[in-house]
């Protein structure tokens, strides 16, 4: 989609991190890390949050992702956020799966 950050990312259109790529997603680095791992996880389809995702393949592509992520960094402690909509802190609108670690993360996370 036009004018969509991480799809200028999916399409390689502007640099990123890259830690993984697949047939249908891509995983980075985030540019404001909160923890010393902090990957996105994208389709190179655009969808702008879970509300919009109603491709099963994809669903499944992403979770495969955060395990091909994970496996990869060798990190067996982490988090995984998916923020959907304004309210709970979604900010880019291309649906994105965080994964978080290498430090304690508390729960409830406030
Ligand atoms: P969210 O608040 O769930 O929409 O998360 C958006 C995330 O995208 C934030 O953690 C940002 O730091 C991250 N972000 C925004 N632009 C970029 C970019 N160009 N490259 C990497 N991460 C980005
Ligand atoms: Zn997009």
């Amino acid at each position: 989609m036009e004018n969509c950050i991480f799809c200028k990312i999916a399409n390689k259109e502007i640099p990123s991190n890259l830690v993984y790529e697949d047939d249908y997603t891509v995983a980075f680095n985030d540019l404001n890390p909160q923890a010393p791992v902090h990957v996105l996880v994208i389709p190179k389809q655009h969808y702008s949050s879970l509300n919009e995702l109603d491709d099963a393949n994809v669903m499944s592509a992403l979770l495969n992702a955060v395990k091909e992520v994970t496996k990869k960094l060798k990190i067996t402690d982490y988090r995984t956020v998916i923020n959907t909509g304004k309210g709970a802190g979604q900010e880019v609108f291309h649906i994105h799966l965080h994964i978080l670690a290498g430090r304690p993360l508390k729960w409830p996370p406030g």
